[in-house]
């Protein structure tokens, strides 16, 4: 297998750029778990002070803030609302049944987004028959939804509708800052509608890992010992926490950049026959695209792919997704799209891959 020249499969594969590991190597430390790392409190501050809430708690990854914010709010046996391809409720291995005793009822929507329409008549009635609906989960920008980040009137509708209804809500903001820039907004923008905010410093902002869950001060208390009890509270975290202060200091206002270098690959893609692909879908880092099924299948392609140094991995039968990020160029795009147009024409069925895509047995 030849070398990855050009790794479009998540915005999760960036390495910490030099000014990053500088502000690492020179991060003060202390223990955290007694509240003690000047790094962490600093981060948390400035976290809290972005979306506009009392306080923040930082977290190992997405997946621990967002199960955090579901333990905060739910109790065993409750129910929380999502929409269908929401990643708390399909990418985090169960964790609200397994962690918080909590069921998910998931619900159709559009590009990962709902409305009132779809949400009306699903909190459940106060019925001993019933678990109590608790919460709802919104996800900004999407990612199964194609990278889509709501519009700020739609947001504030749905979670006012939440609140009226008496449900608490929960922000699923892994990429929250990509929705920001696409919509030209702030973070407190998005984050005064809800309670609980999950932010990933490990995808489009460029850190080695963490996370940080945002909240009220009696919400974000409750969370610390949630984190505790998963195993999430560190010492020495300052180490990490430094990455994560250089990111919101140097990384935030760059991610138009990768949204430019998206909507540039996606009319690549739009212009290879036997590759299809929605242009105005394409609103911030993550390109979907299909592959024509008498070609074969998306696994497949991206087999073919990787063969010739481009990773791009399959979401679905004939499905691809493409992240751009601050580890690839505007010129390695065009590089990239190139050696997408030749793989095409030179044929892929003979390569292996799953006709079902990654997330369904064949
Ligand atoms: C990546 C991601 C997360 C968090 O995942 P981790 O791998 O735990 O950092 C949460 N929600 C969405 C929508 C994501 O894309």
């Amino acid at each position: 297998m030849p070398d990855v020249l050009f790794n479009f499969y998540s915005d999760t594969v960036t390495k910490p750029s030099a000014g990053m590991r500088e502000a690492i190597a020179r991060a003060e430390v202390g223990d955290d778990m007694s509240g003690e790392d000047p790094t962490v409190n600093r981060l948390e501050a400035l976290m809290a002070k972005t979306l506009g809430k009392e306080a923040a708690v930082f977290a190992c990854s997405g997946t621990q803030s967002n199960q955090m914010g579901v333990k905060t709010h739910c109790l065993p046996g409750d129910e929380l609302l999502i929409e269908q391809s929401g990643h708390i409720a399909c990418f985090e291995a169960g964790g609200p049944a397994v962690l918080s005793g909590v069921t998910c009822r998931t619900i159709p929507g559009r590009l990962g987004m709902l409305d009132i329409a779809d949400l009306e008549g699903k909190v459940r009635a106060d019925n001993q028959h019933l678990c109590v609906t608790r919460l709802l989960c919104l996800e900004n920008t999407t990612n199964v939804g194609g990278g889509r980040a709501w519009p700020l009137d739609q947001l504030a509708r749905v979670c006012r509708w939440a609140h009226d209804n008496g449900l608490k809500t929960h922000l699923d903001g892994a990429r929250l800052f990509n929705a920001c820039i696409a919509k030209g907004c702030s973070a407190a923008e998005i984050g005064q509608h809800f309670d609980t905010i999950s932010i990933c410093f490990s995808k489009g902002l460029g850190c080695p890992m963490g996370s940080v869950l945002v909240g009220s001060s009696d919400d974000i208390r409750k969370a610390r010992r949630i984190r505790k009890l998963f195993g999430g509270a560190m010492r020495q975290a300052g180490i990490v926490a430094a990455a994560a202060v250089f990111a919101m200091e140097n990384n935030v206002e760059r991610l138009a950049i990768d949204h430019d270098n998206a909507k540039l690959l996606a009319r690549e893609i739009a212009k290879i026959d036997g590759l299809s692909i929605q242009l105005d879908d394409v609103e911030t880092n993550l390109v979907f695209f299909e592959v024509d099924p008498k070609l074969g299948n998306a696994a497949q392609f991206s087999s073919a792919l990787l063969e010739r140094g481009v990773k791009i991995g399959a979401s679905g039968a004939q499905r691809l997704r493409a992240c751009t990020h601050l580890d690839v160029s505007r010129d390695d795009v065009s590089r990239a799209a190139e050696i997408l147009r030749q793989t095409v024409q030179a044929g892929f069925h003979q390569y292996k891959g799953s006709a079902t895509g990654p997330y369904s047995r064949a």
